[in-house]
């Protein structure tokens, strides 16, 4: 199959490298010019559970070179989802399919501006990377990946499925729900509980668990979501706050990916995290003070930078 990945950072990388190996024609399609030319010229090195190995792939700063990909895979941060929208568009021309696995809401909504709804696939993945440095990656961690067609045709839950056993072949285990609107607040859910609060503070997600009141901070930042979601009949899961404290502990050593953004001064994805969750809340009904305050200290940061 024709693979464009659109954005290939860490997550892009990873995925655009476990597809090539399983033999799809893959292309890596970003914007930043020195780890494209580090691909193009030594391929890429994954690090993974102690070990290296490099990967050869074809890189592009050119979106054009990749035209006519059966799957665009979307791996930009939710802030580019719309310039990457307008790419995974062209790439995909008229029967090729656009997934998204980032993190965050809105992506799917984005996207299908762009690309017709029956055509986009939405989901998330447990598998976690880091970038090195240009051309260099670490497989941070291996988990299941979910998706689920954005739109309720029949034939878009078909290409759901081919899509994942593509990435299943890739050794991305992957299941096809029919649903995937639970998932993908379920998931926020986690997110919400730990990223601002972490990227705003400078700690470590397990010590998210240390006192009291940064427990409640989180408890009340999530029940705020939870709320939210069952206000539009989402069926989020039930003991929400003990599942991100489950994470939190699973994952005690790690600064999150909004942690790590504000520590590098870079443009988070709040707007798709705690801000999706105070719009939503706001079409809803539902007060979310404590995830408007999140949001509004992570972007006062962000702006003063
Ligand atoms: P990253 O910053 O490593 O990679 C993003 C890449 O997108 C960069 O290489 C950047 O140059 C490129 N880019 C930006 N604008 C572009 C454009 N218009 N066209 C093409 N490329 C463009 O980010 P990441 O950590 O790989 O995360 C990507 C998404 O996956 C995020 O939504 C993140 O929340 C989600 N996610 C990350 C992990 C993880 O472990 N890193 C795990 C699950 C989900």
């Amino acid at each position: 199959m024709k693979i464009a990945v659109v954005g290939a950072g860490a997550m892009g990388s990873l995925f655009g490298a476990l597809l090539a190996e399983a033999g799809e024609d893959v292309w890596l399609v970003d914007i930043w010019r020195e780890h494209v030319e580090a691909i193009q010229s030594g391929g890429l090195t994954v690090e993974s559970g102690g070990s290296r190995r490099k990967v050869g792939l074809k890189a592009t700063l050119d979106p054009g070179a990749a035209a006519g990909a059966q799957l665009v895979v979307i791996f930009v941060k939710s802030t580019q989802t719309a310039a990457a929208a307008a790419t995974a568009a062209s790439l995909a021309g008229k029967s090729g399919c656009v997934l998204t696995l980032q993190n965050g809401m809105g992506n799917a909504e984005t996207l299908a501006e762009a690309v017709p709804a029956d055509r986009v696939v939405v989901g998330t993945t447990s598998h976690g990377a880091t970038l090195l440095g240009p051309g260099r990656i670490r497989h941070a961690g291996k988990g299941p990946t979910t998706i689920g067609p954005w739109s309720a045709e029949p034939k878009a839950g078909e290409r759901a499925q081919k899509i994942a056993e593509t990435l299943t072949g890739a050794a991305i285990d992957a299941e096809v729900v029919e649903k995937v609107l639970p998932i993908l607040w379920n998931k926020l859910i986690v997110n919400v509980g730990i990223n601002a609060i972490t990227a705003l503070t400078g700690i470590q997600n397990g010590q998210l668990l240390d006192l009291d009141i940064t427990r409640d901070l989180s408890r009340s930042a999530v029940a705020e979501a939870v709320s939210t979601a069952r206000a539009q009949d989402i069926a989020v899961r039930e003991k929400a706050v003990s599942h991100v404290f489950d994470v939190a502990a699973a994952t005690a050593a790690n600064r999150s990916s909004m942690g790590q953004d504000i520590d590098n001064k870079r443009l988070t994805e709040i707007d798709a995290i705690n801000g999706y969750v105070v719009r939503e809340a706001r079409r809803a009904g539902v007060a979310a003070p404590v995830n408007q305050t999140l949001t509004a200290l992570v972007k006062t940061l962000e702006a003063h930078y």
